[in-house]
């Protein structure tokens, strides 16, 4: 099927219109006749969207998620890529078990479906997993991970930053001093206090990310951290940048919006890893993200059954769905405050990830020879959301009953129409 795109605003601004045919972005006099036409006036087109930061349940969970319920939930948010996180059952820390996810995902074919590595063999954080292995399969890695659980040890981190230079990989850091944070529930603060939760404070996050910045430059190797919350980490990032490390961070949509002040009822809806953290945070996090010292948003979209969730809050599972609310957080949070425009979205959201983990048709300029990989987004529409009405296999979004504005309208996967009409 071929493609006619009128009148799409781009993320700089323009207006133009965009042809599609075999996958590609054409020349719109090359159209064959039989092509579909879309009208898009007062639509803002993006790259399509990059996760860099998924969980997806399967193999293991799959009550919670799929390879294909997470794939058909993506794309509804706009994403065209999606990564998945190793800390599935069993663990993604084989060449065999990384083909498998990346196979789910191929057979699925609504976006791309990228496995992450373990580091550690069964997450254990002591025996570096097969890394070479992974990197060399047909999946090709190059992020690797052991998120929900922290690289701790600072031998087994040196080597897997050593170890993953030889491929032009990456480790995804999952920043989370495990001592400090024995326990803990939630932020560390008045709130916790208050409520009699065990505290997670600030310190344990940033001080894996300060070794592990210091650990980067040592290696010169690239290091990324996921789910920056704290205004003293995005400190360190930009310390780090200045310094020439090869660092980058990711922020969540959620930790853009929300504070440890929802806790206040104990509904573990709002209970999440790293915790939702002050206000004073929220506001660093935004002014990291808008001046680039944080490169990403990454949902960390966590399926979790009801079962989990609907409890106490001190035994309910951490973790929010994200995939279909991240854009429109984003644009709540970040377009409407005017601290970003939408060629900042393209970047954060789909070009900067994209060249963070080497997805090469991802995050791409759209224009002639480009894959066709994009979102369409009614940034001027609102939405109330759902979780009933969700694609995800889990209902654990945060944001149920929000007004949120932007509904993504169509999203474009290799040149297929893989979500509107
Ligand atoms: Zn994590």
């Amino acid at each position: 099927m071929s493609y006619f795109l009128k009148n799409a605003t781009l993320p700089n601004g323009t207006r133009a219109d965009l042809a599609i045919q075999d996958g590609q972005f054409v020349a719109a006099s090359t159209l064959t006749k039989d092509h579909q036409v879309i009208e898009l006036a007062g639509k803002q087109v993006l790259p399509g969207l990059v996760d860099l930061h998924t969980h997806l349940r399967e193999p293991g969970f799959e009550e919670s998620e799929t390879v294909a319920t997470g794939s058909l939930s993506a794309v509804r948010g706009g994403f065209t890529a999606i990564s998945a996180m190793a800390n599935t059952s069993p663990v993604a820390d084989t060449a065999g078990v990384v083909e498998q996810v990346y196979r789910l995902g191929q057979a699925t074919g609504l976006c791309d479906v990228f496995p992450i590595g373990a580091v550690t063999q069964g997450l254990n954080g002591q025996t570096l997993s097969e890394i070479g292995a992974m990197a060399d399969s047909a999946a090709r890695v190059r992020v690797f991970s052991d998120d929900g659980k922290c690289v701790f040890d600072p031998l087994i981190m040196r080597r897997a930053l050593e170890y993953v230079k030889k491929f032009d990989g990456v480790i995804a850091q999952h920043a989370q001093e495990p001592t400090l944070t024995q326990d803990s529930q939630m932020n560390e603060g008045e709130i916790s206090a208050q409520l009699g939760l065990k505290g997670w404070p600030a310190v344990a996050e940033e001080a894996i990310i300060a070794r592990d910045v210091l650990l980067a430059e040592h290696t010169k190797s690239r290091l990324h951290i996921c789910h920056l919350t704290t205004a003293g980490g995005v400190e360190i990032i930009r310390w780090a940048k200045a310094r020439g490390i090869q660092v980058t961070a990711e922020v969540t949509p959620h930790h853009l919006l929300l504070t440890d002040d929802y806790a206040k009822n104990y509904d573990p809806i709002f209970k999440v890893n790293p915790p939702l953290r002050l206000e004073s945070d929220v506001i660093a996090l935004r002014a990291g993200l808008a001046d680039g010292t944080i490169d990403i948003v990454a949902t960390d979209h966590a399926p979790h059954s009801s079962e989990s969730k609907d409890c106490e809050w001190s035994v309910a599972s951490f973790g929010m769905v994200g995939l279909e609310t991240a854009l429109s957080i984003v644009i709540k949070t970040m377009v409407e405050t005017g601290a970003m425009n939408y060629q900042d979205v393209a970047q954060r959201l789909s070009i900067a990830p994209a060249r963070i983990a080497r997805y090469e048709n991802h995050g791409q300029p759209l224009e002639v020879g480009s894959v066709a990989n994009l979102t369409i987004v009614d940034t001027a529409a609102k939405w109330i959301v759902d979780r009933d009405l969700m694609s995800t296999r889990s209902k654990n979004t945060p944001f149920h009953g929000f007004e949120l504005p932007g509904v993504v309208t169509h999203t474009f996967f290799n040149g297929k129409l893989v979500f509107g009409e």
